[in-house]
């Protein structure tokens, strides 16, 4: 158990970026810490989950709501409680929340999860049971993709958090080939030596729809698309009659959300009798249940591996969401603060 902190260190948004943020679009002040507020709580924070809202809610019109200049970064993570005024957290126990980019939060209890750590480590409550990942890629795959047997299924930003458990979870619901679109060579190795993908795409090598018609020579039935962009149009080139294209995220606009452009290729839906839908697991709170008890089931049984890589120290919040948007994580990456 870490030590409890004697302030807390805050990363704040400094500028709105334009495009990649900067290193000085993020601030670290240090605030003292008060005794919580009637029915709240203060959390010495352990580990916050790195995730691509985090760059969209630095601009000033926003889906999850714009953050403010001056303030912190919204971020979920996991924790200890360091003072309670509520009986039902209790100094030292584990939460989940929505901690903030900072190392000490305050918080209504009702916002404040209390976890089980036998049932797993905190942290798998950021990455493989995380709502914003294992949740997401779960319902996306088990529920809006409708995964038949035998189905080729492609997974773009296939190296990251949703992506590799994405593509997992398709060989669960019976998918017969497995195809991951990542950057780089050394994470399409890693796809398919460890994460268990049939073939690996690696879309800054060249010719992604050469790439992609010799990985799917009979079509995409399903495709989980977490980028958008040109890897989207290149898989609708590709896709089978009755496909069904997922929306779980478009990460190559998160720089520039206002210059957002739809795809090329929608009229292959038309001609191929597919469908493509979008989803946001926010809407999708009353699944959580169900989504975990499955998740953590093959988990346990080792069907499903989510990898985590650390980076760590609150003053290094802006380097990971760069690390992020910039390809350098492999899983889930998280900002480990203890
Ligand atoms: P990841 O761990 O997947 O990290 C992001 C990855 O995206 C990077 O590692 C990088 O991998 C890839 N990437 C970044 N920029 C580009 C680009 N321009 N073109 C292609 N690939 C790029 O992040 P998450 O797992 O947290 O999020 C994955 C997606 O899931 C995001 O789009 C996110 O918005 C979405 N999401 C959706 C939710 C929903 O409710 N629908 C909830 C949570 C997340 P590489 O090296 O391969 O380029």
């Amino acid at each position: 158990m870490s030590t409890s902190p004697a302030v807390n260190r805050r990363v704040t948004l400094a500028n709105r970026p334009s495009g990649m943020p900067e290193l000085s679009d993020f601030a670290l002040v240090e605030l003292p810490i008060e005794a919580p507020a009637e029915g709240s709580v203060t959390i010495a924070v352990e580990v916050l989950s790195i995730d691509a809202f985090i760059r969209t809610v630095m601009d000033e019109r926003a889906f999850h709501g714009a953050a403010e200049i001056g303030g912190p970064l919204p971020a979920l993570g996991v924790g200890r409680i360091m003072h309670s005024t509520v009986d039902s957290l209790q100094i030292g126990d584990a939460v989940f929340a929505p901690l903030g980019s900072q190392t000490v939060a305050e918080l209504p209890a009702e916002f404040v999860r209390k976890l089980d750590e036998r049932v797993a480590p905190s942290t798998a409550y950021l990455g493989g049971l995380g709502f914003a990942t294992g949740v997401t890629a779960y319902i996306g795959m088990m529920e809006v993709a409708g995964v038949q047997h035998g189905d080729t299924v492609v997974v773009s930003a296939a190296a990251g958090a949703v992506g590799s458990l994405a593509g997992q979870l398709a060989r669960i619901a019976g998918a017969g080939r497995v195809i991951g679109v990542a950057g780089g060579p050394e994470k399409c190795a890693w796809l398919v030596d460890e994460v268990g993908f049939d073939v690996a795409i690696d879309y800054r090598g060249g010719d992604l729809d050469g790439q992609l018609r010799a990985a799917a020579p009979d079509g995409v039935n399903v495709f989980f698309d977490n980028v958008g962009g040109e890897i989207l149009d290149a898989v609708l080139e590709q896709i089978a009659f009755g496909a069904r294209i997922v929306i779980c995220g478009g990460i190559s606009h998160y720089l520039d959300m206002g210059n957002v452009v739809g795809p090329r290729n929608y009229l292959k839906l038309a001609e191929r009798c597919a469908r493509m839908s979008g989803f946001a697991v926010n809407f999708y709170a009353e699944r959580v249940g169900e989504a975990e008890a499955a998740l953590a089931g093959w988990l346990a049984e080792g069907r499903l591996v989510m990898h985590e890589q650390h980076e760590h120290g609150i003053e290094n919040f802006g380097h990971a969401v760069r690390t992020l948007l910039s390809g350098g994580n492999r899983g889930k990456l998280l900002l480990d603060l203890r």
